[in-house]
């Protein structure tokens, strides 16, 4: 690995600055998980991205992006938070549905899919985790049953992000009567079809972050189905590796946060023990270490590597640095996190979303599991 950019590599990160500083809306943008007014001025942010060829940069030309490889997607992303660019309301598209599709999907999926999902036409939601079956995926019990060039699909999906206001999702289902790892497809359905139900779960404070679906005799083309019928579980371990090794949280988020993070120390630094300046260093450093490795990893998928049970460890890390430079944040705060006008850079939201880390994208625990297992070899617990 080559520790040094390539002039190629600066002009590109000039270019996305450019563009940024001239694009990147003024003021913050209200919430998608709130009112569909704030969903939609996400999805038009997702459309200037894609008229300017910055949705997804990596994905080839024809399919709306740049051809471009992930060194400077992890550049592209640098610049993206430096911008303080809006959250991406399409990250469940992009970041996990995307790249799986262009390794399991038909030419047709791809050019049916892919497009509309780079330009933010269609917004995806990951429809997975039922009541029973989070941690224990292999425990979903929602059915597609076959019916000629159709399936029919039954049961309730719960923790979806973002699907009360998307517009499809891709889900876990199971051949009835199969067990476990087997007989499980994944398969894209629109959320408006006939029978699907969502019912928002509203958090304490009023945002609709997650929806309940319900699947009432949903009829979907088998040509819907992305991968082989009953491969559901590979497939969709292969959008695990994604969400939690690499492409959900790209390193520069933990950069960006841990240089404001400076700042508000610097800001307060006069009120401050010794001790807070180490621990305010370690997050900084936890970030850097953090957007190294990833720069490794990408320098070795980029020679023909694939991510493996190292996208366990990268989870574990970057939700557990997330929560302590969060918390680092509201110690040198104190009282003040808890007021709007006491703190502009809402510490306090970025915490408690932070608390949700070791939790979505497969817990913590799991992962240390995944680790114990597959990567020091110790027997199964
Ligand atoms: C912010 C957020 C966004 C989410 N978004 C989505 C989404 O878009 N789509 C979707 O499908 N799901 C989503 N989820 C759901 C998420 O995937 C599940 O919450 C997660 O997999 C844990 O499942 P569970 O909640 O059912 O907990 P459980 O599986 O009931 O686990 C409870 C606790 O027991 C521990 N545990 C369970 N089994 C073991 C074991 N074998 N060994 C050790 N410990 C164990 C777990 O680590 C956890 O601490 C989201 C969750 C959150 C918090």
């Amino acid at each position: 690995m080559n520790l040094e950019y390539t002039p190629e590599q600066r002009a590109f990160r000039l270019e996305v600055r450019a563009w940024m500083e001239t694009n990147v809306p003024k003021e913050r943008l209200p919430s998608f998980d709130l009112t569909r007014e704030g969903f939609e001025a996400h999805r038009d942010w997702e459309r200037k991205l894609s008229d300017g060829r910055w949705g997804m940069v990596t994905w080839p030309e024809e399919l709306g992006g740049r051809g471009l490889d992930l060194i400077r997607w992890l550049i592209f992303e640098e610049e993206y938070y430096r911008a303080e660019a809006p959250t991406r309301v399409n990250q469940n598209g992009i970041f996990l549905l995307g790249p799986t599709m262009m390794e399991f999907g038909t030419e047709e999926q791809k050019q049916r899919f892919l497009p509309s999902m780079a330009a933010g036409d269609v917004i995806w939601a990951q429809a997975w985790s039922e009541p029973g079956a989070g941690s224990d995926l292999a425990g979903v019990r929602s059915t597609c049953a076959r019916d000629g060039d159709e399936y029919v699909l039954n049961g309730q999906k719960i923790w979806s992000s973002r699907a009360v206001f998307a517009d499809w999702a891709f889900g876990l289902f199971r051949e009835p009567g199969s067990e476990r790892h087997k007989g499980m497809s994944l398969i894209l359905f629109p959320l408006d079809a006939p029978g699907v139900t969502r019912r928002p779960i509203e958090r304490m404070d009023g945002e609709k972050v997650f929806a309940e679906i319900f699947l009432d005799n949903v009829r979907v083309p088998v040509a819907d189905r992305l991968g082989g019928e009953g491969e559901g579980w590979k497939v969709c371990m292969a959008t695990a590796g994604f969400e939690r090794g690499l492409l959900l949280r790209s390193p520069a988020r933990y950069q960006q946060a841990a240089k404001r993070l400076i700042g508000l120390y610097e800001r307060h630094r006069h009120e401050l023990p010794a001790s807070m300046a180490e621990r305010v260093a370690q997050s900084w450093m936890d970030a850097d270490a953090y957007a190294l490795a990833i720069y490794a990893m990408c320098s070795r998928l980029a020679a023909g590597g694939t991510i493996g049970p190292e996208s366990s460890t990268n989870k574990i890390f970057w939700s557990e640095l997330d929560m302590a430079l969060s918390q680092t944040a509201l110690d040198i705060l104190g009282p003040r996190a808890e007021l709007a006008e006491g703190d502009p850079e809402r510490w306090l939201d970025y915490y408690i979303f932070a608390l949700a880390g070791p939790i979505y994208a497969g817990s913590n625990e799991i992962q240390r599991n995944i680790i114990a297992e597959r990567m020091l070899g110790l027997p199964k617990g």
